[in-house]
């Protein structure tokens, strides 16, 4: 099939190689001048880290691991610790902060050098029974079999489908930056998020010398931008305890860039006829969980086994595309708006969220970790789930063996159970501890019918 691609960041290039995988022909139009050098980093996950190997892409040499997140309180005492290490031992990817324009210069590499075409902004998008036709800022047209929308926050192709007014300012912004700082953490795999009544502010690592940080700060469309924006940053987090008055000192104007976050509610069915879309264009989320890209890169995944099946229409299988999608990424959407990383967990209650929760997490927010794939010879092997936490998959090599659920398992035997428990409306698989010693986990085992 000639399939047209409206936007070439995250999900536009993602899809175009997952397509091109499957056969098809693929034209990427891209409103820019050129590829994009700018930006700051993004963190990749696990799920999305699969993605990417799925695609041929490796972020090896780029980034920097992250393996625990740790939320602190304003006064620098530790609301919670995520062990993030423990994804990737589930998993078998780490998860990686990752700057912007390496992520794009390796979803970009290898593809043929003519598949984006700059400068071209698409103004509208009509479609008939069999074809779909882009207009562009220059008046030129493109005509394809299937439009893929991947046009980001500001969709075209969305307002397009759904009309206007469907994107909703979401309470905070972001003030980021990613620079040389010479602080401890920049050397780690430690991410920090650290909370208080003045806003939230995160710092992560991303390689080569350098570290991401951000301040989360309340906001409405309607506020101005300050006229020094760091010194109002400094003025308000500037008493924070250790690292975060070394940040601010080290930051400077030129660094900072701001974000107000956004949301759309994600409708069960996003596309119509031959148009679909991926990415931010289908589900803009503030980026409180950090899987804006990694939900992008999962889009890409399902979208490109629906269309590397043969059989039913294209029409068919873009819908069965956003039925796959939709339960992940309304979740994930919705979870992002409460806006977890400002959340102020006393201390004494973030010590009873389990070390391992974003692991269990991750497979909930993943179609990519937990669904089979089914495609045509020749992809099969591309896009086969790896190892994965269900009991017919052997666990990865060198895969931590402790409760899952809870390090509270002094023997740390756990013997990984799944049953399916179907009932009429839905099926659910559910996978508990079952090690000897734990009264917690022993008072959640499953116990057959
Ligand atoms: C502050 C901030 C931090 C974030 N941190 C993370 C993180 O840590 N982890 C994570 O997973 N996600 C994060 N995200 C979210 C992530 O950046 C997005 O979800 C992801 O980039 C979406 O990819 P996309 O391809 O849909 O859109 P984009 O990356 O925005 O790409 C859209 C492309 O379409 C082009 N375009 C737009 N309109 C047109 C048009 N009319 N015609 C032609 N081309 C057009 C644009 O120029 C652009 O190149 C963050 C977002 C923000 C704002």
């Amino acid at each position: 099939m000639e399939i047209i691609v409206i936007g070439a960041g995250v999900g536009g290039l993602s899809v175009a190689r997952v397509l091109l995988a499957a056969g098809h022909r693929v034209r990427i139009y891209e409103q820019a001048p050129g590829p994009r050098t700018s930006g700051k980093a993004v963190l990749i996950w696990s799920n999305g880290n699969a993605v990417l190997n799925d695609l041929g892409v490796s972020l090896d040499g780029v980034g920097a691991r992250i393996d625990r997140i740790d939320a602190l309180t304003a006064d620098g005492r530790m609301r919670t610790s995520m062990n993030i290490a423990h994804a990737t031992d589930r998993f078998g990817f780490p998860t990686k902060a990752v700057p912007r324009r390496r992520l794009l210069e390796r979803l970009a590499d290898g593809l043929p050098g003519d598949l984006v075409r700059y400068g071209m902004s698409c103004r509208s998008v009509t479609q008939d029974g069999d074809r779909v036709t882009a207009t562009f800022g220059d008046g030129s047209t493109a005509v394809g079999d299937l439009l893929i929308g991947a046009d980001g926050h500001h969709s075209v192709v969305r307002r397009h489908l759904w009309g206007d007014g469907t994107v909703q300012p979401a309470d905070f912004g972001t003030w980021q930056g990613l620079s040389p700082i010479d602080i401890e953490i920049t050397d780690t795999n430690r991410h920090f998020m650290i909370t208080g009544r003045e806003g939230a502010c995160g710092l992560m690592p991303a390689g080569d010398g350098l570290l991401q940080w951000w301040f989360d700060v309340r906001w409405s469309p309607a506020d101005r931008r300050p006229a020094a924006p760091l010194t109002e940053l400094r003025n308000r987090f500037g008493r924070w305890a250790s690292p975060v008055p070394e940040v601010l000192a080290a930051a400077t104007e030129a660094d900072l860039e701001f974000f107000g976050h956004h949301w759309n509610r994600v409708p069960r069915v996003w596309g119509e006829g031959r148009i679909t879309l991926v990415g931010d264009a289908a589900h803009t989320m503030p980026p409180t969980l950090g899987q804006g890209a990694n939900q992008t890169l999962e889009d890409a995944w399902v979208l490109g086994r629906e269309l590397a099946g043969g059989g039913d229409e294209p029409v068919v299988r873009l819908r069965a595309y956003e039925r796959a999608r939709y339960p992940r990424i309304s979740l994930v959407s919705r979870m992002a708006k409460r806006n977890p990383a400002n959340w102020r967990i006393p201390p004494l209650l973030g010590r009873m969220v389990p070390e391992t929760a974003q692991t269990a997490m991750l497979a909930r927010f993943s179609n990519r970790l937990t669904e089979p794939a089914v495609l045509p010879a020749g992809g099969r092997d591309r896009h086969r789930t790896p190892p994965g936490p269900w009991p017919d998959q052997a666990p990865p090599p060198g895969a931590v063996s402790g409760c899952p659920i809870r390090r509270c398992c002094p023997t740390r035997r756990w013997r990984p159970t799944c049953r399916r428990r179907r009932s009429p409306r839905r099926s659910t698989a559910r996978r508990w501890c079952r090690c000897d010693r734990c009264r917690r986990c022993r008072r959640r085992r499953w116990s057959p019918r």
